[in-house]
C-alpha cells in the first residue's frame, strides 16, 4: 500500500513529492519549528516585566500558527540577570529581554535608550524612538555587536527609591551606598554616593542586610513584589533619574536575519504589542499598589517628595553627567545630541525641575 509522501525543503516548506528528501506524512503534520530561547534579567516576582516577555513569545507563536516558539526564562534559570548580553554575543541564545543601561561598560551610548535623568516620559520616549530617530541610533549602537534592539515597553515614570534615612539635601548623598543604574547612578556618584548595580531579584537582601543604604527599582507594584517596603522607611518621589524607563528585546542579527520574511514581521509586531501592554499594566497596577502603601502600610512607610532645591541641584549634576558620558564615544555624542534636541521641542517633556 502506497503512503502519501511530502518533501521538506531547507526552509521547512512542503512541496509535492518526487525530489531528494522525502518523509512520511505523519511526521510532517507537526510542522518544523523555529525554536528560540529568551533569557531575561527579571526575577519571577517581577511578573509585569516577565509577563511582557511571555506576551511577546505567545504572540509570535500564535501569529505564526506555531511555526516559531520562543521559550522565556526568568533571571538565573538559563543565564544570570546580567549575563544576557554576553549570551547573545557568544551565540548561546538567539534573543534576550533586559534594559540597555545595564551595558554602559560595553558602550556608553546604551544608557540613553533606557531613560535619561530629567528626560522624556514614556510617551516622549516612544515618540523619540519610533518617530524621532531614536531607534535608528539604537540599532547603530548595537550593530557592531551584531545585535538588533527593539523597545520592550516602558515602566512609566518611576519612584525615587527607598532610603533608610531621610534625604534633605545634596550633602545627604555623601557616603550613601545606593543601588541605582544608568546615567542616574552617575549623578548619585557625582553627588558623593557609592553606586552599586544589583539585579532586581537581589535588592531585598542587600537592603535588608544593610549592604546598601538605599535602592530604587521601578514603582509601587514591582517594589512591593520585591519586598522593598519591608526594608526601608522612606519612599521618595519623583523618579527624577528614570522618568520613562524603557526595556529592550534584543535579537542576534544572525538569528533574526535567518527568519522567513513573514515571521520577521510577526516578531516586529509582537515587540510593539508586548511593549505597549507592559506600560498599560504598570499604569493600572501602580495606582492600586500606591494606595495600598498609603493605607495598609501607613505606619511603616513614609512617602515623601524630594525637596525642590535638591531636584535643582541633581538636575545640574545630570546635565554635567550627560555631557561627560556623551564625550566617551562618537555614538554616545550622537545619541545625546539627538535626545537633547528632541526633548527641547517635545510637548511631552517631563520632570522639569526649574
Ligand atoms: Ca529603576
Amino acid at each position: 500500500m502506497e503512503r502519501r509522501r511530502f518533501i521538506v525543503k531547507a526552509g521547512g516548506a512542503l512541496v509535492a513529492a518526487g525530489a531528494a528528501v522525502a518523509v512520511e506524512a505523519p511526521n510532517v503534520i507537526a510542522q518544523p519549528k523555529i525554536q528560540w530561547r529568551m533569557p531575561t534579567s527579571w526575577t519571577p516576582a517581577l511578573d509585569i516585566l516577565l509577563g511582557g516577555a511571555r506576551r511577546f513569545a505567545e504572540a509570535v507563536e500564535q501569529m505564526s500558527g506555531g511555526r516559531m516558539k520562543i521559550q522565556v526564562y526568568a533571571a538565573g534559570e538559563l543565564i544570570p540577570a546580567f549575563g544576557v548580553w554576553d549570551a547573545i554575543s557568544q551565540g548561546t541564545v538567539e534573543c534576550y529581554n533586559s534594559a540597555s543601561y545595564y551595558w554602559a561598560g560595553k558602550e556608553p551610548a546604551t544608557q540613553w535608550f533606557t531613560t535619561v535623568p530629567f528626560g522624556l516620559n514614556a510617551q516622549g520616549t516612544n515618540a523619540w524612538l519610533f518617530y524621532g530617530g531614536g531607534l535608528k541610533l539604537w540599532e547603530e549602537t548595537y550593530a557592531p555587536f551584531n545585535m538588533i534592539p527593539r523597545p520592550s515597553g516602558s515602566t512609566g515614570v518611576q519612584m525615587g527609591g527607598w532610603f533608610r534615612k531621610k534625604i534633605n539635601s545634596l550633602s545627604d548623598y555623601k557616603g550613601l551606598k545606593m543601588r541605582i543604574p544608568g546615567l542616574g547612578g552617575k549623578v548619585v556618584a557625582k553627588a558623593g554616593g557609592t553606586v552599586v548595580l544589583t539585579p532586581g531579584g537581589e535588592i531585598y537582601t542587600a537592603l535588608e542586610r544593610g549592604v546598601i543604604d538605599a535602592s530604587e527599582w521601578v514603582g509601587p507594584y514591582d517594589d512591593m513584589k520585591l519586598g522593598l517596603h519591608q526594608t526601608a522607611r522612606y519612599y521618595y518621589y519623583p523618579g527624577w533619574h528614570e522618568p520613562g524607563t524603557t526595556g529592550e528585546f534584543v535579537f542576534s542579527r544572525k538569528a533574526f536575519e535567518s527568519l522567513p520574511a513573514d515571521i520577521k514581521h510577526m516578531v516586529e509586531a509582537a515587540t510593539v504589542y508586548a511593549g505597549q501592554t507592559t506600560l498599560f499594566e504598570y499604569e493600572a497596577k501602580n495606582g492600586t499598589a500606591l494606595n495600598e502603601l498609603r493605607t495598609k502600610f501607613k505606619s511603616r512607610v513614609d512617602i515623601l517628595p524630594f525637596p525642590i532645591d535638591l531636584l535643582h541641584a541633581l538636575k545640574k549634576l545630570a546635565h554635567e553627567v550627560n555631557e561627560e558620558e556623551a564625550a566617551k564615544s562618537p555614538i554616545a555624542r550622537k545619541v545625546n545630541e539627538s535626545y537633547t534636541t528632541f526633548q527641547k521641542y517635545s510637548p511631552t517633556r517631563s520632570c522639569r525641575a526649574r
